[in-house]
């Protein structure tokens, strides 16, 4: 793997400016963040500074003290509260680092908590004001850290930069007019020294973009913004309009509000020095009001780092009309074909095909299903392209007696999709993904919508409906080579947590019924279980500190299915909410 050059003079200023080495004196081992911290993550094992374990977002663990045959010892060593009447969902991937952990929660809070003993550090609380428009729950996905400050974004589209060691706001910018629907939830990301964001918003006509900003002061260095016929900049220069120009893939004026929400944050691969944003679903969600493929709707973009630029893109639902945004998080990785290396990125998108793309071009090199009964396509093409069936999408209102509701389809699966925001895990033992999926459809229908300032942009209505009795929820082992599913959990509400694989042969992930669970990765057996009190709809981690090899996940019942799920909200209505961070290890 190429490395990075040595970190600039500059970066090193960032972190050891005069007023923290004054601070520094007074702890041990408090070590600033580099850029070749963050690009090491995933081997360096006593510590995790980035969302994914690593910026490719592999979620793999090389820790394997914890394994099929040790886990069922491991036990709690502190539960840590996020307090208040503040609970919903806890979707949080915490970081750790030199002794600390840093984790994020619902309604835009973050604290710093001592691992050793499980106590208070500081927490950050910001304080949101009235009328915030999340359109999926109060939720926060987690923090980023460099040099010697952490950073997470806020549900009023803020971006904050607080004090690693006081909680204290060393800066914060402003990501977008949370008044006009624009919201930040997801980790950010950093790479060659600066702050890399997206933006939620889609369900309200936002306009999608991805941005970077100094981490040291917060400047903005680049906007790049994801619609096509928007201008982007450069060191507060113009850039290029995105797309070339306007009216190229959309109709009229529909592009001014196209939505195309880069809400699930970015990975960065090293080797290629690229960054990889998913976008979401054009806007509105009606598809005849706007003709066209919508580029660069729910659509995979890689990034140049250092300019902004869109070096590649693709398509996963062009010209969407059932809100499968394209979002899912790109996972780097390499595997053999013939004896030659494929440097490759799998993704898993809400439309319930799995993709396999040459991370260099974005070229398609396969595609399948990983959902059942998927009907709103029949395939995808030699260049990966859905081939619609046409009978699958929503009528066209317009063509209805009154105009009000056009026809309604039953499409699988439903818009909250196949997979969702939880992000699945390689493991680089079995060459195997370990996708958290959903098995469920929709009663989907169009209605007539215009654009208002503030307000859900949709012309849609839906009911989510299961598919199954006995299940919604689908952990599968998936061979990215062959599209062979290895085995299969069901779960019986839909999973809305992350996964993380280990060298110890688990797979850990949590469900919405409370429980973390340990399997083994080549079997798909159950080997560990334990009940947090609440349902699981964050992403675990490990790391090792002192020689032992911890296990952290936040517990917290909350998201998206609960506000949006329809007839499956109400069979989720029983879990309780919460508010937990729980820390195992191996007893002595
Ligand atoms: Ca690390
Ligand atoms: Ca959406």
């Amino acid at each position: 793997m190429k490395r990075l050059p040595p970190v600039s003079a500059s970066i090193i200023g960032i972190a050891f400016s005069a007023s923290t080495l004054l601070g520094a004196a007074t702890l041990t081992a408090q070590a600033a963040i580099t850029d070749a911290d963050i690009i090491n993550d995933q081997a360096t094992t006593g510590d995790v500074v980035s969302n994914g374990l690593g910026p490719r977002g592999q979620r793999y663990s090389p820790l394997s003290r914890v394994n099929t045959k040790t886990v069922k010892k491991i036990q709690p060593v502190w539960a840590f509260s996020f307090g208040g009447e503040k609970q919903r969902g806890q979707e949080s991937q915490p970081i750790v680092h030199d002794g600390v952990m840093y984790v994020t929660s619902s309604y835009s809070r973050m604290y710093a908590i001592d691992v050793a003993s499980g106590e208070e550090i500081w927490q950050y609380d910001a304080r949101l004001p009235d009328g915030i428009m999340p359109c999926c729950d109060v939720i926060n996905r987690g923090a980023a850290i460099y040099g010697d400050m952490v950073y997470f974004g806020t549900l009023d589209a803020k971006l904050v930069a607080l004090d690693a060691k006081t909680g204290k706001v060393r800066w914060k910018k402003k990501l977008g007019d949370y008044q006009a629907g624009y919201s930040y939830t997801a980790a950010p990301l950093v790479v060659k020294g600066k702050i890399i964001t997206g933006v939620s918003g889609g369900e309200f006509g936002i306009v999608g973009k991805v941005e970077a900003r100094d981490a040291k002061t917060g400047e903005l260095v680049w906007l790049r913004p994801t619609v096509e016929g928007h201008m982007g900049f450069l060191n507060g220069k113009e850039n290029g309009i995105t797309g070339g120009g306007a009216n190229k893939t959309w109709p009229g004026d529909m592009w001014k509000n196209g939505g195309a929400a880069t809400w699930l944050g970015g990975t960065y691969d090293p080797e290629t020095d690229l960054i990889f944003f998913g976008t979401g679903n054009p806007a509105p969600w009606n598809s005849y009001l706007r003709p066209g493929d919508n580029l660069y709707s729910s659509s995979r973009l890689a990034i140049n780092p250092d300019t902004g630029k869109i070096v590649w893109h693709f398509q996963t639902t062009p010209h969407d009309g059932w809100d499968f945004d394209g979002v899912n998080e790109v996972i780097s990785f390499d595997y053999k074909d013939g004896g030659k290396t494929v440097k490759a990125a799998a993704t898993a998108d809400r439309n319930g095909f799995f993709y396999v793309l040459n991370r260099q071009d974005g070229k398609f090199i396969r595609g399948f299903p990983f959902v059942k009964k998927l009907n709103w396509a029949t395939g995808l093409d030699a260049d990966g392209k859905p081939i619609y069936d046409e009978a699958m999408r929503p009528g066209n209102p317009a063509k209805s007696a009154d105009g009000k509701k056009g026809s309604t389809v039953f499409s699988i699966p439903s818009f909250l999709g196949g997979k969702n925001w939880m992000p699945m895990a390689f493991s680089q033992d079995t060459g195997l993904f370990y996708v958290p999926s959903n098995e469920w459809g929709m009663d989907i229908w169009n209605e007539p919508v215009s654009y208002k300032k503030g307000a859900a942009y949709l012309g849609s209505g839906f009911t989510i409906r299961p598919i199954f009795d006995d299940h919604i929820g689908s952990l599968k082992a998936v061979d990215p080579k062959t599209g062979d599913v290895k085995w299969e959990y069901k779960n019986v509400a839909p999973l809305w947590g992350g996964v993380l694989a280990t060298a110890g042969n688990l797979v850990f992930t949590g469900n919405p019924e409370g429980y973390l669970m340990a399997f083994d990765a080549r079997s798909g057996e159950i080997v560990y279980r334990f009940q947090t009190g609440s349902g699981i709809v964050s992403s675990p981690i490990t790391w090792e500190q002192g020689g032992e090899q911890y296990l952290t996940v936040v517990s917290g019942w909350g998201g998206a299915v609960p506000l949006w799920g329809g007839d499956v909200a109400k069979t989720v209505k029983k879990f309780n909410q919460g508010g937990t961070v729980w820390t195992f290890k191996l007893p002595k």
